[in-house]
């Protein structure tokens, strides 16, 4: 597939003999990269048959198109759900470059790191074709790398909400246990773990360890088919095997998101049976759907007939048959609106009944006019703030206490007594849309709420680091450090991380500049 893309409408060679209106609308001007060499271009959003498409121009590589958001009228309503940022207690860079090379967290990032992910090594046991970290051989952090990462995660944030840790394959790194220990003694609220099952399913000491310090599992889970488990993981038979996984989570008491990637023409048809089965499953208290995104390693892909979350709202409602419906789903506000949306639903046997049925959460989370709104009550308000948030975690007292606010707003459903009836009884459905060097809009980027943590106290928003090159140079660094860290641990001394360095002067190539390649299991 050439990574040129023609727009629909190709500019004319020579001008026309009449005048002729474009067929699109244009909204607003930003700025993004280019797919093939990744600097720093324009980018014009564009709304076209309801839908919101982005056009950009490379001086040295020609005109792009990508499909951004297949539906202009949310996109374009979604402003009112854009909260002010919070500004965190410490930036780690200082402002040079420019946007997106000053990361970071630079002062001119416009929100706080509600959720912090450590990538702890870049191996695994896996090599599916669609994974966004690219995952191989090269690092594994030490222990006292990730501490000093925790201890500056704590200084930037107070008390950080969220910590996830990631990789490669974090479960399989010998120190992934007190490492969630050194998470834990911090009082970061709540601990997560990526990861695809397979150290889970077999490892009965790895569980009861799992069990005792219970981070919620981000567990990935893009559908039952064999072909879809073949084309997205490489991995035909791997249904089983995440079945049994999910089981003895249920048994260790660990709640479970699962997270599903859906590739167009792929897993299209599994979303509605993925949401029926997560429902059903006593481990599973939510799911994070993320429409493939086309950074690291992916699958050749078309940037014009993507999947976005309204596509995939679309086969929710379809496949679900009305259990869950497009306005039951409302944009989040802390990071940019058009970056996630979720719904929150209250299970009791066969009856599904999504939050927003009962509260008018648009009203709640409208920061544009409702500071006028005297019928408003902040008590609920800072509930569904906490529950539209990218640092809820359901199955975790702290989303059921704000679930609970929010019902009793209307009335809570009869037998939502106590808080563990609570979480066993609420379920969320969340969706995830990462950039990727097409998609790539430095406005979403610079009020990211999710970091990468580095080990020389950098926290990268993780949209900037798969694109931008921040990966590749921070991989290439903590690989060349690795002859050094094993050392240490041979010697039994502490290894000190050099701080990494990130140049963006050379343009960048990667393997997925042509559109071809292979995504993965995102945060
Ligand atoms: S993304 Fe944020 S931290 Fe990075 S350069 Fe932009 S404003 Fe600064
Ligand atoms: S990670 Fe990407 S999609 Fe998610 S909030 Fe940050 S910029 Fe938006
Ligand atoms: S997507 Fe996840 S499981 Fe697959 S290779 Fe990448 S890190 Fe491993």
């Amino acid at each position: 597939m050439n990574s040129m893309i023609p727009t629909s409408a190709p500019l004319p060679v020579k001008p026309p003999d009449l005048k002729q209106d474009a067929d699109y609308v244009f909204y607003e001007l930003t700025r993004s990269i280019c797919p093939e060499c990744r600097r720093v271009i324009d980018g014009h959003i564009l709304l076209r048959d309801n839908k919101v498409f982005m056009r950009k121009r490379c001086p040295d590589h020609g005109l792009f198109e990508v499909l951004v958001y297949a539906d202009a009228e949310a996109y374009t309503s979604s402003t009112k759900f854009n909260k002010p940022g919070t500004i965190p207690l410490e930036f780690s860079t200082q402002v040079k470059h420019g946007c997106p090379h000053d990361c970071g967290l630079c002062p001119d990032h416009q929100q706080h790191a509600c959720v912090g992910i450590i990538e702890v090594n870049s191996t695994c046991n896996m090599d599916c074709p669609l994974c966004f970290a690219d995952a191989g051989p090269g690092f594994n952090l030490t222990l006292a790398e990730v501490e000093a990462i925790l201890d500056r995660f704590v200084e930037t944030e107070g008390q950080p909400e969220v910590v996830q840790f990631s990789g490669g394959e974090p479960s399989i790194h010998p120190d992934i246990v007190p490492m969630m220990q050194a998470a834990k003694v911090r009082n970061i609220r709540h601990i997560m773990l990526n990861t695809n099952g397979k150290r889970i399913a077999t490892d009965d000491k790895f569980l009861a360890e799992l069990a005792d310090i219970r981070p919620a599992l981000y567990f990935q889970f893009d559908g039952f088919d064999e072909e879809t488990n073949r084309l997205i993981r490489g991995e035909a038979d791997l249904l089983p095997l995440k079945l049994q996984a999910l089981d003895r989570l249920a048994e260790a008491n660990c709640p479970v998101i699962l997270v599903p990637a859906i590739e167009r023409g792929v897993n299209e048809h599994e979303v509605g049976r993925i949401i029926k089965f997560g429902i059903e499953h006593p481990a599973i208290f939510g799911i994070n759907f993320q429409p493939a995104f086309h950074a690291g390693r992916h699958m050749a892909h078309s940037p014009l007939e993507r999947m976005t979350i309204p596509d995939v709202i679309r086969l929710v409602e379809t496949q679900t048959g009305g259990m869950f419906v497009k306005d039951d789903f409302v944009p989040v506000p802390c990071c940019f609106p058009t970056c996630n949306s979720v719904t929150y639903a209250y299970i009791d046997g066969d009856s599904v009944i999504p939050l927003p049925r009962l509260l008018n959460v648009d009203d709640y989370l409208d920061y544009i006019t409702n500071r006028a709104m005297i019928s408003i009550s902040d008590d609920v308000k800072t509930a569904l703030e906490g529950l539209w948030s990218s640092s809820a975690v359901p199955g975790a007292e702290k989303a059921a206490q704000n679930f609970a606010l929010s019902c009793a707003a209307c009335g809570l459903p009869e037998g939502l007594e106590d808080l563990s009836s609570i979480i066993n009884n609420m379920f969320m459905i969340m969706f995830q849309d990462f950039l990727d060097p097409w998609t790539f809009n430095q406005k979403n980027v610079m009020k990211c709420c999710k970091e990468i943590l580095l080990p020389d106290g950098k926290q990268i928003p993780f949209c900037a680091y798969n694109n931008v090159g921040y990966r590749e140079q921070a991989r290439a660094q903590l690989t060349a450090q690795e002859p050094e860290r094993r050392q240490a641990r041979r010697d039994g001394t502490r290894f000190e991380p050099q701080p990494l360095t990130f140049s963006f002067d050379r343009p960048l190539r990667t393997n997925g500049s042509n559109g071809s390649g292979r995504n993965g299991d995102g945060p």
